[in-house]
């Protein structure tokens, strides 16, 4: 972790970063390290009673400023609801990295019910791969991210190749949890979730909570 200084997250909906990884978003930042999280779409069609598309955006639009407030984390969202001009935005990706230039990156796990999360995570994948690579030189300089990880939301790990201990983390993930309500209330048991998941990552490296993370197949380690 000594040599990570910017981490850059990227997600289909606000309150994916905290499903997700809202204890390994908070202890890299407890430790000064910059953080940027891309936000492919607000998901207005997930609020509970709400059916006006717009208006659903802008409660949480703001759910997220709050969030993003909370955590002290940079944010932006693209309006990207699919994946139908795929290059375009696999292009945008990797100009997105060549510019923030990440140590680290966090994104959807390929094994996903939703399809923006499946999306999310194959273009920003193949993206940070052609980032590092003498691909479109046009969008900047090649810029090689070592690491890049899968978290979990639904659709869990059965091999995670790493777990945070978050121990020190969940009341804040779980305080930045509540503070998207109306997720609360399309979710009610979300709270749970995170809890008892948490608790079960954390079982499986020997602290109270953890969250597990799968190694994407972009760049092998080596020495
Ligand atoms: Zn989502």
């Amino acid at each position: 972790m000594e040599s990570i200084q910017r981490a850059e997250i990227f997600v289909a909906h606000p309150d994916d970063e905290i499903i997700g990884l809202g204890g390994a978003l908070s202890k890299l930042r407890s430790t000064g390290i910059e953080i940027k999280v891309i936000i492919f779409h607000l998901g207005g069609k997930s609020v509970k009673g709400v059916y006006d598309e717009q208006v659903g955006m802008e409660v949480r639009e703001k759910e997220l400023e709050q969030v993003s407030k909370f955590l002290n984390f940079n944010h932006e969202h693209w309006g990207i609801s699919e994946i139908i001009d795929r290059r375009a935005i696999v292009r945008k990706i990797v100009q997105e990295i060549r510019s923030f230039k990440p140590n680290i990156i966090f994104s959807h796990s390929p094994q996903d019910r939703h399809h923006l999360h499946v999306g999310v995570s194959s273009t920003v994948t193949e993206a940070a791969w052609h980032a590092s690579q003498l691909y479109y030189l046009d969008l900047g300089d090649p810029w090689r991210t070592m690491d890049v990880y899968y978290f979990e939301v639904w659709d869990l790990f059965t091999h995670p190749s790493l777990v945070v201990d978050i121990t020190n983390y969940m009341e804040k993930k779980k305080e930045a949890m509540r503070l998207y309500k109306s997720q609360l209330a399309a979710f009610p048991r979300i709270l749970d979730y995170i809890e008892a998941l948490g608790k079960v990552r954390g079982v499986e490296i020997g602290c109270e909570y953890g969250e597990a993370f799968l190694r994407a197949p972009v760049l092998p380690r080596y020495f």
